[in-house]
């Protein structure tokens, strides 16, 4: 089975344990509007938290990030004066040093992840949603501001009065993508911010409509439980952008290309309300706390 998994940052990585481990033909295309410059390397948090986590090297505490890395170059370049509010571990500054010097030398960040995914040892494709530059931008009374600005820098505290993809009318999706989408035999969309990790993806020229077009079922597992995400800032994003913070206003943003949505069994109340936008829904124990969690839920998006 050619499975194809639409995917966010930490929430996202666990269903892909899951489905890695899975006898499938498994490609992963990641958010790139998280994409931040930080000291002149070009940072790719979403697509490296799947390279670790796919990798088996993943920080198990933070869910970003390479197991036992240190800090010193950080240190340092706060020692002597430089900004840090963004974490990054030695191990971590190498894979974006090189990174960086490869999109410098012309190739594309497809190429370039290819050839880092394959270093790192993780065994199917992993595909940057496009190679392009897209930058999800949150919009607050202080102006607007990159979403790691507003999330990390920031702490999430601002106000938020929009959110916009800035590049997304110039970007489009690469042919490896679309031949991912509308190639498989099922597209997973992976638990992640409906707002910052898929929005910046749908935003991007032609992702939206080979998703909708695809011959493949799609479904979805909900990020939310009850009235709130199981971690992150998708709920104020959510009612930001006049939406309910519930697996209801998920499937509502979803609704023009997801076939079945799994929400969870707390919210069995809202299944009527799914499936009233023509959408399939099926309740199970969505949080995953344990590789067995991971597992049994990958399988169960493979059979809905
Ligand atoms: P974030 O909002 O900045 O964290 O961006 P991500 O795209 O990384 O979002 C991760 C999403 O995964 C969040 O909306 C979480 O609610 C969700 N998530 C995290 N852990 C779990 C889990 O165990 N199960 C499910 N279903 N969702 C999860």
């Amino acid at each position: 089975m050619k499975v194809t998994a639409v995917a966010g940052g930490t929430g996202s990585a666990k269903l892909l344990r899951g489905l890695q481990s899975l006898p499938v033909d498994l490609t992963v295309i990641a958010n790139v509007g998280d994409n931040i410059w930080i000291h002149r390397l070009y940072v790719c948090p979403d697509v490296d938290i799947a390279m670790y986590t796919l990798a088996g090297i993943a920080n198990p505490k933070t869910g970003w990030g390479i197991k036992g890395d240190t800090f010193s170059t950080l240190s340092q370049i706060s020692r002597i004066g430089g900004e840090t509010w963004f974490k990054l571990g030695d191990r971590d500054l190498a894979t974006s040093a090189l990174r960086t010097g490869m999109l410098r030398r012309g190739m594309t960040l497809t190429a370039v992840t290819d050839r880092l995914r394959k270093s790192f040892g993780v065994k199917c494709e992993l595909l940057p949603a496009t190679d392009q530059n897209l930058e999800t931008r949150i919009d607050t009374p202080l102006g607007d501001m990159h979403l790691q600005e507003f999330w990390v820098r920031e702490k999430g505290e601002p106000e938020v009065t929009g959110v916009h993809y800035r590049g997304a009318s110039r970007a489009s999706i690469t042919a490896e993508v679309r031949r991912a989408l509308s190639g498989a035999d099922r597209v997973v969309i992976c638990p992640a911010n409906p707002i910052t990790s898929i929005g910046p993806m749908l935003a991007i020229s032609g992702f939206a409509k080979e998703l909708a077009g695809s011959d493949a079922r799609v479904v979805a597992l909900s990020p939310m439980v009850g009235e709130a995400p199981f971690s992150g800032p998708a709920g104020k994003l959510m009612k930001a952008a006049g939406r309910k913070a519930d697996s209801v206003g998920i499937a509502s943003m979803y609704q023009k290309f997801v076939d079945c949505i799994v929400v969870a069994s707390e919210d069995q109340a809202m299944k009527k309300r799914i499936e009233a936008l023509g959408i399939e829904c099926v309740t199970s124990e969505t949080m995953m706390k344990s590789r067995e969690d991971e597992r049994r839920l990958a399988r169960e998006l493979l059979k809905v």
